[in-house]
């Protein structure tokens, strides 16, 4: 390494902080103390999710279920629905046993420490050094993607993710400051998200330009460096959308495991690569004469993308549900635990009830 570029120093992210940090509701004011009830469930929601998507479902999570004690006590099926929309459902199950096990368990209040931290459902070593550092200033490194590229392209860091992780989290921990770690953490991801972005970065504007390896370089693009997915393969099935003559649809819920675990939808077949619609009515709820939706509805799971072929079936007023199955008037849909692709597959279905979006 060049021994005339200077090392990054804490003192001057942290004075960009100071003039420049992001406003956002979970953030404590500075000065002011965080709660690590808003922090954690912030951190939480943000995993694999944007801070502009994020913000409208937090002011109403929090709304609903202002403490982790109203949180805890909570139908699962409510905090489900609080949660539907932002996908990753496991998320939201972990959420819910977590604030269970921290009332259980640490009497309502969280553990201060990191190893306390991941000791509970579905805290990870990010969100442990998260909320570690932002709520109780403990000297932690939260490294979430953001990070990892600022770090990269500080260091010039050429080994590709995952395998560069520890690594990056050494570095951290190098830069960490002796006073204000949590103010360290919440400064990183603030230059993540808002100069060190992933094309055109600023670095006009960035405290750290000096020291920059891949700013002098000019590869700041370059980094960080991935090593290639393999993408999924798409799944198929069909869907059916039951409707009964006072307007309430078929539902059911799927199983508390899994993909889209807990959460409502219509009755499908299986999801698989080699799906055959032909043998569709076999997998419908009931035999009845069932009209295709033209369209095939498309949806991107983390792991592999779905097309669902989507069918439309009408019966009488006074049908009653196959087993574990139930009728939902159209007026309460919008309570119902929906995921993304449900919300899809009713709007090509025709259905639409106010309060739901795709
Ligand atoms: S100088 Fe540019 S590339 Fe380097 S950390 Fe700052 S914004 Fe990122």
């Amino acid at each position: 390494m060049d021994a005339s570029v200077p090392m990054p120093r804490a003192a001057d992210l942290l004075a960009w902080y100071d003039r420049h940090r992001r406003a956002l509701p979970w953030r404590a004011e500075a000065g002011e103390r965080p709660d690590p009830y808003r922090v954690w469930a912030s951190e939480i929601m943000l995993q694999q999710t944007t801070v502009t998507a994020v913000k409208p479902y937090y002011e109403r999570f929090m709304a609903r279920f202002p403490t982790v004690q109203a949180l805890a006590r909570a139908p699962s099926e409510e905090v489900m629905q609080a949660w539907a929309g932002l996908g990753y459902y496991s998320r939201a199950r972990n959420l819910h046993a977590c604030a269970k096990a921290v009332m259980e368990n640490h009497a309502g209040r969280f553990p201060d420490t990191e190893e306390g931290l991941r000791a509970l459902p579905g805290i990870g070593a990010y969100t442990a050094g998260a909320v570690a550092a932002i709520a109780f200033d403990r000297p932690a490194a939260a490294v979430d993607g953001n990070v990892e590229r600022v770090i990269t392209r500080l260091f010039a860091i050429a080994d590709e993710l995952p395998g560069a992780r520890p690594l990056i989290r050494e570095k951290v921990l190098a830069l960490l400051p002796a006073g204000r770690p949590g103010d360290f953490a919440q400064a990183l991801m603030d230059l993540g998200a808002t100069i060190c972005t992933p094309r055109n970065p600023a670095c006009g504007l960035c405290p750290w330009r000096e020291p920059c390896r891949a700013r002098i370089e000019g590869t700041q693009e370059s980094f960080p460096r991935k090593a290639k997915k393999k993408a999924g393969q798409t799944r198929y099935g069909a869907a059916f959308v039951l409707t009964r003559a006072d307007g309430a649809i078929l539902l059911r819920t799927r199983p508390a495991k899994g993909l889209l675990g807990g959460m409502a939808e219509v009755p499908t077949s299986e999801w698989r690569a080699d799906y055959e619609l032909d043998g569709a009515a076999q997998d419908a709820p009931l035999p009845l004469r069932w009209t295709e939706v033209p369209q095939p509805v498309r949806h991107v799971f983390t792991h592999f993308p779905l097309e669902l072929t989507v069918f439309t079936g009408a019966v009488p007023a006074k049908t009653p549900a196959p087993a574990g199955m139930r009728f939902t008037p159209l007026g309460r849909l919008a309570e119902e635990p929906l995921s993304g692709v449900m919300v899809k597959v009713l709007a090509a279905a025709g259905v639409k009830p106010t309060g739901l979006s795709a």
